[in-house]
C-alpha cells in the first residue's frame, strides 16, 4: 500500500499536479510535506516549460522577421528552421527544408569548411564566419557568408543559428560604413581586420592556460593571377577554401592587411611554424593561367602581455624578414628582428639630416686595366659615418634611403661630389663611375641632374659612367633618359650584372656600354669548375656584343691571376686596391697601388 502509495505520489504530479486525489492521499499516507515539495517542482517546471516556448517563439519570430536569412540547425545538422528571407536569396520555400540535412545543397568543396572541425562545440554562443556555395532552386550557385552562433548550449534556443548574406555579386558599391561595421571580408568571408583584433584580445585573456600563435600569410600573384575582371575575387576563394582545408581542428583563419591572410594557430610557435609551412607549400600548387601562387610567412606567438596590435607588428616583422630572404621562407619573429627594425627606424630618421650635418663623404675605389696596368676609372662609393653608430654601410642606409624622396637629393649630391672631385685630379683621362637608384633614375631628373653635374664640375661627359642595375632597362622612360645621356657623351654600366634577368636577347639594343660583373660569381672561383665558366662565359657574352666587362671583388693576387688567365682586363676590388678618400686620390694615391709595381716598361702608370 505504501509503494502504491509512493507511486502514485511520484506519477501524480506530473500528470495532474495539485489533484484532489493527491492532496487525500498524501493526508491519508501521512505524507504531506514531500507531496507539497513535489507540487512546487512540479509548477515551477511548468512556469519554466511556458517560459521557454515563449522565448523560443520570440527568438523564431525574431529570426523570421529578419531581412537576411536565418536558419537553425540541429544537432546533426538538420534544418528546423528558415526564415522568410530564404525564400528571397535561395528560391527556396523555408517549409521545403525543414526536417533535412543541410549538406546536399551546399557544394562539396565548401562543406569541409562549413561543418568540419570548424563547427565543433564553441564557447557559448561563439561566432564563426563561414563562407561557402549554396545551391539555389534554379541549380546556380550563391555564395552565403553565414556568421555561426553556437547556442546549442542555451537553453533557449539550443542549436546552431545561421545569420546568412549573399555575397555573390559583392564587392562593388558597397557602403564602406557598413562595410567596416562588419566583421566579415566581402569577398572571402573571412574574418576582416576588425574580428581579427577582437579574437586576439580575447584569445590573449586565455592564453596564459592554452598556448596560441599567430601567422601571416603574403600572397604574391592574385593581382595578377587572370586578365579577365573579377576573376581576382574567384582566385581568393579557391583560395580561402585551400587555406581552410590545411587548417586543424581550432585553428582560425582570417584577412589581415594588404590582403594578407592570418591564422591563429592554437599551439606554439613551432606548432605555428609547421601551419605556416605546410600553407606556404600548398599555395605553390594552386595553379592559375598566370602561374602558380606564392607565399611567404611570419609567425610569432602570443603572451598575455603582448598587446594585439604589437603581436601583428612581430609577425608583420618576422614577415618582412621572410620577404627579404625569398620567397616561400617561414621566419619566425624573435627580438634580434626587433633590434634590427628599431636601428633601421634610427638611421632613417638621422639620414634625412646627414648631409646638412656633413656626415656623408664619397670614396673612391679605382678599376684597373691589368693589360695596360693602369687605373682607368674609379668607383664613386658613397660613405657615412653616424654620430654615435659609427660607420654605416651603403648596403644598409641607400635602400632605407630609397624608400624615400631623399634618394633624389641624395643622388644629386653623389653626381656632383664625384664630378668635381675626379674632375680637380691631375689626371685628364681618369674617369668616374656614379650608382644612381632606381628611384633616382625613375624621378625623371636624372637627366638634368647629370648636365648640372657635369656643367658646374665641367668634367667632360666622356669622363663620367652611370651605374644601373639590370631591371631599370625594363623601364621604356629610363631606357629613354640613358639614351639621351649616351647621347651626350656619358657611358652606361649595368652594375651587379648577372643577378638580375641576363640574357642575350635584352642586352642587344639596350643603352648599355660596360658589364661589371657581380662579385658574387667569385665565390670559390678557385675551386668551383661551374664557377669559372660563368665568369668566361660573361666575358664571351660581353665580346660578343662589344661591351667591355669590369670584374667587381676581386679581393686576392689568386683569384686576379686566375681571371687574367681567362681573358678578363678590367678589374675592380681589394687585391688592387679598397676605396680611397677624396684626398688620396686627390693626391694621386691611385697612381701608386701596387700594380705600377709590376707593369711592363713602356707601358704608362
Ligand atoms: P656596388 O656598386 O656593386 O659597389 C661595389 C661594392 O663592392 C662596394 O661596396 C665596394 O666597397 C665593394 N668591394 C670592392 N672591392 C671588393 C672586394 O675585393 N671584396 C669585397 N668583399 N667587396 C669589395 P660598398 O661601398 O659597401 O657599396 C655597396 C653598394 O652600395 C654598392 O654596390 C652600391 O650598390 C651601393 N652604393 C654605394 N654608393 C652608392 C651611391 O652613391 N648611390 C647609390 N645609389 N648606391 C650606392
Ligand atoms: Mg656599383
Ligand atoms: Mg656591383
Amino acid at each position: 500500500m505504501l509503494c502504491f502509495g509512493l507511486a502514485l505520489v511520484a506519477v501524480v504530479p506530473v500528470l495532474l499536479p495539485g489533484h484532489p486525489l493527491l492532496r487525500a492521499l498524501s493526508v491519508l499516507l501521512g505524507l504531506a510535506p514531500i507531496t507539497a515539495a513535489l507540487t512546487a517542482v512540479c509548477r515551477r517546471q511548468q512556469l519554466l516549460a511556458g517560459d521557454l516556448r515563449r522565448s523560443q517563439a520570440a527568438f523564431r519570430t525574431l529570426a523570421k522577421s529578419s531581412v537576411d536569412p536565418v536558419v537553425i540547425l540541429d544537432e546533426q545538422l538538420r534544418v528546423t528552421f528558415a526564415s522568410p528571407a530564404l525564400a528571397g536569396v535561395l528560391g527556396r520555400e523555408p517549409g521545403e527544408m525543414l526536417g533535412l540535412p543541410l549538406e546536399p545543397v551546399i557544394h562539396p568543396d565548401d562543406r569541409a569548411g562549413l561543418f568540419g572541425a570548424n563547427l565543433q562545440r564553441r564557447e557559448n554562443g561563439e561566432f564563426a564566419v563561414r563562407t561557402a556555395r549554396v545551391r539555389a532552386a534554379d541549380g546556380q550557385w550563391r555564395l552565403m557568408q553565414a556568421t555561426v552562433r553556437d547556442l546549442r548550449n542555451d537553453p533557449d534556443v539550443g542549436a546552431l543559428v545561421l545569420h546568412c548574406r549573399d555575397v555573390t555579386s559583392r564587392g562593388r558599391g558597397v557602403d564602406p560604413e557598413l562595410l567596416e561595421l562588419s566583421l566579415a571580408d566581402p569577398v572571402t568571408g573571412l574574418p576582416n581586420r576588425t574580428a581579427l583584433s577582437r579574437r586576439l584580445a580575447a584569445v590573449q585573456r586565455t592564453v596564459a592556460a592554452s598556448p596560441v600563435a599567430l601567422v601571416l600569410l603574403s600572397i604574391d600573384g592574385v593581382a595578377g593571377a587572370t586578365s579577365r575582371p573579377g576573376t581576382e575575387e574567384t582566385v581568393l576563394r579557391v583560395l580561402t577554401s585551400r587555406l581552410s582545408r590545411e587548417l586543424r581542428g581550432e585553428d582560425w583563419l582570417a584577412r589581415g592587411k594588404d590582403g594578407d591572410f592570418v591564422v591563429l594557430v592554437d599551439g606554439t610557435v613551432s606548432d605555428a611554424e609547421v601551419v605556416a609551412t605546410r600553407l606556404v607549400s600548398t599555395l605553390g600548387y594552386i595553379a592559375t593561367p598566370a602561374g602558380p601562387l606564392t607565399a611567404t610567412a611570419g609567425v610569432t606567438g602570443l603572451a598575455a602581455d603582448i598587446d594585439p596590435g604589437e603581436a601583428l607588428r612581430r609577425a608583420d616583422l618576422a614577415l618582412s624578414s621572410a620577404c627579404s630572404a625569398g620567397v616561400g621562407s617561414v621566419h619566425r619573429y624573435d627580438d634580434a628582428l626587433r633590434n634590427a627594425q628599431d636601428r633601421r627606424s634610427t638611421l632613417a630618421v638621422d639620414l634625412a639630416g646627414a648631409l646638412e650635418r656633413g656626415e656623408l663623404r664619397l670614396a673612391f675605389q679605382p678599376v684597373v686595366d691589368v693589360v695596360l696596368h693602369r687605373t682607368v676609372s674609379v668607383e664613386a662609393l658613397l660613405r657615412w659615418r653616424h654620430p654615435e653608430l659609427g660607420d654605416v654601410s651603403p648596403q644598409e642606409f641607400v635602400p632605407l634611403a630609397e624608400e624615400s624622396p631623399l634618394i633624389t637629393e641624395l643622388g644629386r649630391w653623389v653626381l656632383r661630389e664625384a664630378c668635381s672631385t675626379v674632375a680637380r685630379t691631375t689626371d685628364d683621362e681618369l674617369s668616374v663611375a656614379v650608382n644612381v637608384s632606381a628611384r633616382q633614375v625613375r624621378s625623371g631628373q636624372l637627366v638634368s641632374d647629370v648636365v648640372a653635374a657635369l656643367e658646374s664640375s665641367a668634367l667632360p661627359a666622356s669622363r663620367l659612367i652611370v651605374e644601373i642595375t639590370e631591371s631599370m632597362l625594363l623601364d621604356e622612360h629610363v631606357a629613354a633618359d640613358l639614351e639621351t645621356l649616351r647621347g651626350l657623351g656619358v657611358r652606361i654600366a649595368v652594375d651587379d650584372f648577372g643577378t638580375g634577368w641576363s640574357s642575350l636577347a635584352y642586352l642587344v639594343g639596350m643603352p648599355v656600354d660596360l658589364l661589371k660583373m657581380d662579385q658574387h660569381f667569385l665565390a670559390h672561383v678557385e675551386t668551383d669548375p661551374q664557377r669559372r665558366a660563368l665568369c668566361r662565359a660573361i666575358l664571351q657574352l660581353g665580346t660578343t656584343l662589344n661591351l667591355p666587362v669590369i670584374v667587381e671583388g676581386v679581393a686576392t693576387p689568386a683569384v686576379l691571376a686566375l681571371l687574367r688567365d681567362m681573358g678578363h682586363r678590367f678589374v675592380q676590388g681589394y687585391a688592387f686596391s679598397r676605396p680611397l678618400e677624396a684626398e688620396q686620390l686627390a693626391a694621386g694615391v691611385w697612381r701608386t697601388v701596387p700594380y705600377v709595381a709590376s707593369a711592363p716598361p713602356g707601358v704608362p702608370a
